[in-house]
C-alpha cells in the first residue's frame, strides 16, 4: 500500500443480520486506530446505501448472496478491492439465510410475504418491486475470489481488527482461514 496515501477500507451487508457489523463497531477505541491508519469510504456504518464503491485497500463483506442486487455489489467490491475479506458465517457458508434452501423458493415467498402476515397487502413483491432471488443461498466465494475468511457468528471483534489492522499496515494476517479460489 502507498504510503503517500491512506489505505481505503469499504465494507457491504448482504444477506445477513448486521451482527457481523455490530462486531466491527465492538472493536470500541480501536476504530480509532483503524481510522488513524486508513479511512473509511463506504460501509453501511456510514448510511451507505446507493451508488458506487472508491477503490479500496481493504473490502469487507457480511452476508450471504440470496439476490441479484446482493450479486451486484459483491461483484463491484471485489472488482475495487485488493483484498476482499469475508466476515462471519453467512459470508462464509451461508448461515442463518442458508435455511430457507431447505425449502422451495415459493413455498418461502409465500411463508414471508402471505401466510405470516407481516405485509400490508399480502402479496409476494414482483422483480420490480425488489431484486430477483436466486433459487438457493450461497456462500459469497461461489461467485468471487476471497482472500481471508473471518469465521464466527458474529465473528469476533478481536480478530475483526487484528486481520484490518494487519492490511492496514501491509501485513498478510496469520492463523485466519484462506479460501481457495472458486469452489464447485
Ligand atoms: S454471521 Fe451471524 S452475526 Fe453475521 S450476519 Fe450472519 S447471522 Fe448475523
Amino acid at each position: 500500500m502507498s504510503e503517500a496515501r491512506k489505505p481505503v477500507i469499504a465494507s457491504v451487508w448482504l444477506a445477513g443480520c448486521s451482527g457481523c457489523h455490530m462486531s466491527l463497531l465492538d472493536i470500541d477505541e480501536r476504530l480509532l486506530t483503524v481510522l488513524e491508519k486508513g479511512s473509511i469510504a463506504a460501509t453501511p456504518i456510514t448510511d451507505f446505501k446507493l451508488g458506487s464503491f472508491p477503490q479500496c485497500d481493504v473490502g469487507l463483506v457480511e452476508g450471504s448472496v440470496t439476490n441479484t442486487d446482493n450479486i451486484k455489489f459483491l461483484e463491484e467490491l471485489r472488482a475495487k478491492s485488493t483484498y476482499l475479506v469475508s466476515f462471519g458465517d453467512c459470508a462464509g457458508w451461508g448461515c442463518v439465510p442458508f435455511m430457507r434452501n431447505f425449502f422451495p423458493l415459493q413455498e418461502v415467498l409465500e411463508h414471508g410475504y402471505i401466510w405470516s402476515s407481516s405485509t400490508v397487502d399480502g402479496h409476494i413483491p414482483d422483480d420490480e418491486e425488489l431484486p430477483t432471488f436466486l433459487d438457493v443461498v450461497e456462500p459469497i466465494r461461489k461467485f468471487v475470489k476471497v482472500d481471508f475468511h473471518i469465521p464466527g457468528c458474529p465473528p469476533s471483534a478481536d480478530t475483526i481488527f487484528y486481520v484490518v489492522n494487519e492490511l492496514l499496515e501491509g501485513r498478510m494476517p496469520a492463523g485466519i482461514p484462506q479460501p481457495l479460489l472458486h469452489f464447485d
